[in-house]
């Protein structure tokens, strides 16, 4: 505003600071009145357009959302190359609402801008310039160090040569599709099926369309009822918090800001098994040199053979190319013997699961070592304080639980001991960052947050298909529900080998906890799930398809009868209630017990290690979307319906308390 008054000023330059153009709009205020105060984003855009001096965006590097729209909203952009631009609005549930969705197709055409608004991925700035007749960009800059000086130039060329009020404006040129609406009917009929619920890109679908039928302040004017509806979305609120909760997860209680960390220059990995081989991919990936000790040669040569054959696949896919392959391998070394980890800064251990056998690895590790290296354990199961106890540096243990697959899944429970010190949290957490994993730190108990939480969700499957369902209909009611796979279907393809064994142990330390007796019965038939073709479900050799198994309905019947269990009628609200429910009421144990130290921590291991969808915001957002009384209400109708266990369904103390005091689950 002052620029534009003051007479000594002939050109206006925008630019960003040095992380970048701008990031777009701080998340945390939308639904808030921070969003719309004045100056807000609408009011500025409009003040450029109508500032009568030209108006040049220099963007150097970042330019995403309302940060894109602003720059839209000037006369002329000069930017960098290699400059990422975006609409991430879609990730959140949202669509650009500061006249993106009706500036960018004036920009760059229709069908372009759809697809980056529906994308939310950014694209290069040179990908961008190449768009046959885009008026998105006026000039690429010779690099970034020379784009203030080329944006100041050309600033100073068009403030002499266009006449005053002669400059270019966006808001000012056509957007239209050949195809009109027929193309936008197939943009939505193309939408993939599990998006098809969501309001988010059909609202985005809409407010392009009406760039190309309606005058832009029409357009302007649709796009931000649009943007309003979908902030008070339940879907919105679900996608924002699932973002901010991620960022929220490296906050430890305990652990303030600016901890010291460590340097973790290499890293070793102990067993190259499953998940011994999944983690050193995922630590190669991230450049980091890797040491893997196994017990004999043979299975070294299997665990490298393996590795390689990871490559080779991701190559054949065109997702890496051979250089990258022979540089990551070249990374690798392997051993036998632990001297040649002393100089590792972390060591990951991914051994059998049994108590002697990390007390060995743990004993041999704590004399090899150099002082201040991180001791980590991948162990599901066992206590990791028992296991920091087998050295005299405990507070230099921590759990670093991955899943599998390690190299895929972004999850990574980190596991803090009774001891593990506030430095190597803090580096663990930095460190998760490098290695492209979303972490939450979970206190120690048996299976931490995610494998607990899962426990109680797969004992309500199997009580459902003993009372009458079968394994398809829950399945197939969770995916309704938005799970990225049923609890069947999963089974089958963890193994139900691995759950039998599970039941086996808890046998023996909770006694109490009744589990239904047909999963056993499944075990001892041999149907192992995937890996023998039957499990659940029948599999034909070869293919990952779950197909129903006559074979199990015939056991389910038998099951049923010798129970005296007469088979009823379930609802799909059930299976949902009963699955869900038995989440968030596990969640708010974890909770109140302090083994999680926020409810986002618990939606967040959901969201990236369970399938659990982004659009729901995770289990205890759910809870709380959903309302902590109707919540409790409903576990209370379910002690007087379900047929055992009626006990699960008292809510947890914490859900009680909230509801007293009208808050929600945080
Ligand atoms: P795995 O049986 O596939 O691999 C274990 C490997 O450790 C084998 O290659 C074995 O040769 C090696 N090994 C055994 N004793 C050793 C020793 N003393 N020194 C060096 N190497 C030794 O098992 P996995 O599935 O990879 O599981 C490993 C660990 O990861 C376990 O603690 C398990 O609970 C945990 N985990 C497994 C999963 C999963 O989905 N498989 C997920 C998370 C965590």
């Amino acid at each position: 505003m002052k620029a534009s008054a003051d007479p000594a000023v002939s050109a206006i330059v925008l630019q960003g600071n040095a992380r970048g153009f701008s990031g777009g709009a701080d998340i945390r205020e939308f639904g808030t009145p921070d969003a719309v105060t004045e100056p807000n984003l609408w009011t500025v855009i409009e003040n450029l357009e109508k500032s009568g001096k030209p108006v040049v965006a220099a963007i150097h590097s970042v330019c995403m959302g309302g940060g894109l729209e602003l720059a839209l909203g000037c006369n002329y952009r000069v930017v960098a190359p290699d400059c990422a631009m975006a609409f991430p609005e879609i990730n959140l549930g949202l669509l650009p609402g500061a006249g993106g969705t009706q500036r960018m197709p004036r920009a760059i055409g229709v069908e372009n801008a759809l697809n980056m608004i529906l994308d939310g991925k950014s694209v290069k700035s040179q990908t961008l310039a190449a768009i046959p007749e885009q008026a998105l960009i006026d000039v690429v800059a010779e690099s970034k160090e020379s784009l203030e000086a080329e944006a100041l130039a050309f600033a100073r060329t068009v403030a002499k040569r266009v006449a005053p009020g002669g400059h270019p404006l966006l808001r000012d040129r056509q957007s239209s599709h050949e195809k009109g609406a027929g193309y936008f009917q197939f943009v939505r009929n193309m939408l993939p099926a599990s998006v098809q619920k969501l309001p988010a890109p059909k609202a985005c679908i809409e407010a392009v369309e009406a760039s190309s039928t309606t005058p832009i302040d029409k357009g302007l004017a649709r796009e931000r009822e649009l943007f309003m509806h979908l902030v008070e979305s339940p879907e919105g609120r679900a996608l924002r918090h699932a973002f901010l909760a991620e960022r929220a997860a490296s906050k430890i209680p305990g652990v303030p800001d600016g901890t010291a960390t460590r340097d973790i220059r290499s890293v070793a990995v102990i067993g190259g098994g499953t998940m011994g081989r999944g983690i050193a991919i995922c630590l190669l990936d991230a450049g980091l040199p890797v040491t893997l000790l196994e017990t004999a040669a043979a299975q070294v040569e299997r665990a490298v053979e393996s590795l390689r054959s990871h490559y080779d696949g991701q190559l054949k896919k065109k997702r890496i190319d051979a250089a990258s392959i022979e540089k990551r391998l070249g990374a690798l070394k392997t051993t036998l013997d632990y001297k040649d980890l002393a100089e590792c800064d972390l060591v990951i251990e991914a051994v059998f699961e049994e108590m002697s056998v990390k007390q060995a690895v743990f004993e041999k590790l704590d004399e090899v070592m150099h002082k201040g290296a991180i001791l980590a354990s991948n162990t599901s199961t066992m206590n990791l304080d028992q296991i920091a106890g087998f050295t005299k540096r405990p507070e230099d243990v921590v759990g670093m639980h991955f899943f599998s697959p390690a190299n895929v899944m972004r999850l990574l429970e980190v596991v803090r001991g009774a001891e593990t010190s506030a430095e190597v949290l803090a580096t663990v957490m930095a460190f998760s960052r490098r290695i492209r994993k979303a972490a939450v730190v979970s206190g120690v108990c048996d299976g931490f947050i995610g494998n607990r939480m899962v426990e109680e969700y797969i004992r309500q499957a199997y009580f459902l298909v003993e009372e009458g369902a079968t394994p398809q209909q829950v399945d197939r009611a969770l995916v309704e529900f938005g799970m990225a796979m049923g609890p069947f279907a999963m089974s089958d393809m963890a193994g139900n080998d691995i759950g039998f064994a599970i039941r086996q142990r808890r046998a023996v330390e909770r006694p109490e906890l009744v589990y239904s007796k047909f999963p056993d019965l499944l075990y001892e038939a041999g149907r192992y799930g995937q890996k023998v073709d039957a499990g659940w479900y029948d599999y034909v050799p070869g293919k990952r398809a779950p197909v129903a198994s006559p074979a199990v309905e015939k056991m389910l019947k038998e099951h049923r009868e010798k129970h005296g269990i007469t088979p009823r009628k379930v609802t799909n609200q059930e299976i949902v209630d009963r699955l869900i429910l038995a989440l968030v009421n596990e969640g708010a144990k974890i909770l109140e017990e302090g083994i999680a130290s926020r409810s986002g921590d618990i939606d967040v291991v959901y969201l990236t290690g369970y399938g659990f969808p982004a659009w729901r915001g995770g289990p205890m957002q759910y809870a709380n979307e959903r309302g902590l009384y109707q919540v409790a209400q409903t576990m209370k109708a379910l002690q007087n319906s379900v047929r055992v266990d009626r006990e699960f369904w008292t809510p947890s103390p914490l859900i009680e308390r909230l509801i007293g005091e009208r808050r929600q689950l945080v």
